[in-house]
């Protein structure tokens, strides 16, 4: 393996970011003896430690603890040689060679190769009892936490696709879901509104935002919502409220010169490479991801692929 640099060293691969995506890809690079460096703002895991329980990740047929899952992962990573190391990105100098990573607090790593796998967060409301009752009934991910509401009175907000597709699947497993939408109109594809239109176990509370969240020591109770041409307001009993107003990427600290689409996700090739050549975006950062932790793994290895390519080639 390359030793690790020091301080002003020069590291083969430096991840941004300590999620599904950027682990995957450390366990890879390490293994492959690249010196590797990943940053992690917080802690190792990303979304994924926000998950009580990960019912769907291929292996482990109880499942297990989000916080679990994303430590075993740390572990395998620093297992084989990458160093995980807690900072905040706060901008990239590309133009050079090697690429430089500014963090909060004035230092810089040096680095051949980097990997943008920041992810991105769920865009929040903001409304009264949505951080309070987060992950004891409010939750921004169906497939990850619908099991947990079996044929309980379930609440979605939003009108996209994502709404749409979450709505469906919860109604699956839930006794009724009440979509609340701030319009009379679904933005979601024809065919995921066809579905949900016919769907018996579905209620549309139309021009209706989400005003306040509540509950006790079990979790969420009800919601109050409120009509956005009246006024009026009516309270739901509901046992969980899945927000899906849409994501935001994070990609604020990178440069010009790494192309991002409309939304602010980062372009790639089919190798994952972004515009810049020896940039390489990986998860739900990344244009046209989807939000998995399958699939984040995936594209974590895949980008390795692309990486190890690069890295041999210069
Ligand atoms: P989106 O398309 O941006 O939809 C967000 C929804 O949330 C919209 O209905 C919007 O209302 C509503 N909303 C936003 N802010 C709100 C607020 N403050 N209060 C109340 N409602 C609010 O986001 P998305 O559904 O996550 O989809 C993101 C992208 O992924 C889209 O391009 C989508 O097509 C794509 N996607 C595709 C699939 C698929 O093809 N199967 C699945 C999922 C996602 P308005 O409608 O009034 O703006």
């Amino acid at each position: 393996m390359t030793a690790p640099p020091g301080p002003e060293g020069v590291w083969d691969l430096v991840i941004l970011g300590g999620g599904p995506a950027g682990l995957s890809c450390a366990i890879y690079a390490g293994r492959g003896r690249y010196s590797t460096l990943l940053l992690e703002r917080m802690m190792p895991g990303g979304q994924v430690v926000l998950n009580d329980i990960i019912e769907n990740y291929p292996g482990f047929p109880e499942g297990l603890p989000g916080f679990e899952l994303a430590d075993r992962m740390a572990r395998q990573a620093t297992r084989f040689g990458a160093r995980i190391e807690t900072g905040e990105v706060t901008g990239l100098a590309v133009s050079g060679r090697p690429f430089r990573v500014m963090l909060a607090g004035g230092q810089a790593r040096l680095a051949r190769a980097l990997l943008i796998a920041t992810g991105s967060r769920p865009r929040r409301l903001g409304v009264p009892g949505e951080q309070e009752f987060l992950t004891r009934g409010v939750s921004y991910c169906a497939t990850c936490d619908g099991p947990l509401f079996a044929d309980k009175l379930l609440m979605v907000v939003g009108g996209g696709d994502t709404a749409i597709e979450e709505t469906l699947f919860l109604a699956n497993l839930a006794s009724k879901v009440t979509v609340v939408h701030r319009r009379d109109q679904l933005r979601a594809q024809r065919i995921l509104q066809e579905r949900a239109l016919a769907n018996p176990k579905i209620e549309f509370l139309w021009s209706h935002v989400l005003a306040e969240i509540m509950g006790g020591d079990e979790g969420v109770q009800a919601a109050r919502v409120k009509h956005v041409a009246t006024g009026a307001e009516r309270e739901v009993p509901v046992a969980g409220i899945f927000i899906a107003v849409g994501h935001t990427p994070h990609t604020d600290f990178l440069p010009p010169e790494v192309r991002r689409d409309d939304a602010g996700c980062v372009v790639t090739d089919a190798n994952l490479m972004t515009s810049v050549p020896g940039i390489f975006a990986a998860g739900d950062v990344r244009a046209g991801a989807y939000r998995q932790i399958a699939f984040s793994i995936g594209d974590g290895a895949l980008a390795y692929r692309g990486i190890f390519l690069y890295l041999e080639e210069q």
